[in-house]
């Protein structure tokens, strides 16, 4: 049996003509920058988050970016966030000509620990850190009561990575109620990647906000800082979302609570038959923990909304499963090989600590299929070679 990583087109089946149409339309339209298919998409996508203003852009970087950049982050300034994510997190904060802070993850959710980030915020007299930047990482919100609280406390404003988190939910602090990742912070900044849960056919993003301030901005800085056309009152960027995308993800778009649901079905599944094996008990194998945070049980008990974009184990020999997977066609990756305080273009700009538990998770996390399309036939194949593997 073959498993892929992702199957992009099985699900392409469904909806090929679909997309194919409204595509020739866009060709058609000759309107190829901005335009109608932009502003629907963004109604579509703040309507979904529960925010007032949604905000389309070239790329999730690129969201993160024009949001750093809206906040006016720059030399000097220090923006407080996780070592273990996607190099955009930190990349975005370089570009800006400013530093990352890093606060060390919990190594259950992979996500910020807000104690490690309170420590830091403590010990920041000078006030540099101008931002926070916490990653819902792999589809599960950080702690964001914990985390809103502190930016509250220390008068920092939050811009959530929410890249591979559209339509995860945390229950919001102040009213217990649920909202949707992106909606919790001043901004939330998603990624239409191909593989992220809600992904185009080429590159895209959005900034969602509630702040009418703060999307005018967006606005503004995505289109050159002009105000009006050619009068450039801010350096901005060209950081526009084509309107072909913006099409097709308003297609994909009425699918994506259906693929979630697929999702964690699938994730419940890998749970159950990992728990027929010895495996979890021995802890050879550690499965992806939806993270109890205390405001979601004060809100009637109920977990951290995980929409799945990947689903990571735990393993000491990981390397050498990952080898065997492939050898046996099951398609697996390593999310992230080096935690960002690692990375080699970081080596010489500031002085580094060293971060146990993103270390930790990027020596040991493997990432298993977990795609919508995934059958239970090929989810007892996976589980049956992880077990074969346990046994060799
Ligand atoms: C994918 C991703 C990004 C960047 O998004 P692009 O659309 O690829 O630019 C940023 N942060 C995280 C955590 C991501 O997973």
């Amino acid at each position: 049996m073959k498993v892929p990583l992702l199957d992009l087109g099985t699900q392409l089946e469904s909806f090929r003509d679909d997309i194919v149409a409204a595509v020739t339309k866009v060709v058609d339209s000759t309107t190829y920058i901005q335009g109608p298919e932009v502003v629907s998409l963004e109604e579509e996508v703040a309507s979904y988050c529960g925010t007032n203003h949604a905000v389309g852009v070239s790329s999730g970087t690129d969201a993160l970016l024009v949001s750093l950049m809206a906040l006016g982050i720059g030399p000097g300034d220090r923006v407080l966030t996780t070592p273990y994510s996607f190099f955009a997190t930190m990349g975005v904060i370089l570009r800006c000509g400013a530093l990352p802070v890093f606060a060390d993850i919990d190594l259950l959710s992979y996500n910020i620990n807000p104690q490690a980030m309170e420590e830091i915020l403590a010990a920041d007299k000078e006030k540099s850190i101008k931002a926070i930047l916490p990653v819902h990482l792999y589809g599960q919100c950080a702690d964001m009561g914990a985390i809103l609280a502190l930016a509250e406390q220390y008068g920092v404003p939050v811009i959530e990575d929410a890249a591979q988190a559209i339509g995860a939910e945390y229950p919001d602090p102040s009213s217990g109620k649920w909202k949707k990742s992106g909606a919790l912070g001043l901004a939330g900044c998603f990624s239409f990647f191909p593989s992220k849960n809600l992904g185009g056919i080429g590159d895209g993003g959005m900034v969602v906000t509630n702040d009418t301030a703060f999307a005018d901005l967006l606005r503004m800085l995505r289109n050159h800082g002009a105000e009006p056309k050619y009068y450039h009152t801010r350096i901005g960027g060209n950081f526009r979302l084509d309107p072909i995308q913006a099409t097709v993800l308003r297609i994909k778009l009425q699918h994506l609570e259906q693929w979630h649901g697929d999702r964690r079905k699938n994730a419940a599944r890998y749970g159950e038959l990992f728990s027929r094996t010895a495996l979890v008990q021995d802890k050879r194998v550690i499965l992806p923990t939806p993270v109890y945070h205390e405001q979601a049980v004060a809100a009637g008990g109920s977990k951290n909304y995980h929409i799945y974009n990947q689903y990571i184990i735990r393993v000491s020999d990981r390397d050498a499963l990952m080898e065997w997977l492939r050898s046996h066609d099951i398609g697996c990756e390593i999310y992230y090989p080096l935690a960002l305080h690692e990375q080699e273009c970081l080596q010489g700009l500031m002085d580094i600590d060293t971060f146990p538990n993103a270390e930790k998770a990027a020596r040991s996390t493997l990432a298993l299929p977990i795609y919508p399309e995934l059958t239970p036939a090929m989810q007892e194949y996976v589980v049956e070679k992880i077990v074969a593997f346990h046994m060799r």
